[in-house]
């Protein structure tokens, strides 16, 4: 069955990340000058503006910084996932990613609940990371 929930619009600056995920691998690009690792992937530095970047490997390891409960359907893909949990889960590395909690009920999310990452291939060329709770 065909997937139905938005794909990711990939383009020059993030297709490192992508592909990562299609090899089940978070990337994140660090400054070569300050050492920031940051997400959404940039042509500069937000910290010091320097251009030079390096991908590293995520331990895809994190916690729940913020999160909501989704009830109503605000896309016709999630129909059957309500109620879902959108979430803004923090990595160890740093970055911060908006991502979905999955493998528990809503109700057992909580901020700074420790959760690792879990992969979704949803197409041949794209696989989401989604995050579940650390055992
Ligand atoms: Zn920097």
């Amino acid at each position: 069955m065909a997937y139905k929930k938005p794909l990711p619009r990939i383009n020059g600056d993030n297709r490192e990340f992508w592909e990562g995920c299609r090899n089940h691998e978070l990337k994140f690009q660090k400054c070569a000058s300050c050492g920031h690792v940051r997400f959404p992937p940039s042509l500069v530095c937000p910290r010091c503006l320097c251009r030079d970047v390096e991908w590293i490997a995520s331990a895809g390891a994190g916690k729940v910084y913020t999160y909501a409960v989704y009830h109503a359907v605000y896309h016709e893909g999630f129909r059957e996932d309500a109620p879902y949990v959108v979430a803004v889960v923090e990595l160890q590395e740093g970055p911060r990613l908006l991502t979905n909690i999955v493998g528990c009920s809503p109700d057992e999310v909580s901020c700074e609940m420790p959760v690792s990452v879990v992969w979704e291939d949803v197409t041949p060329d794209i696989s989401l990371p989604l995050f579940r709770p650390s055992v």
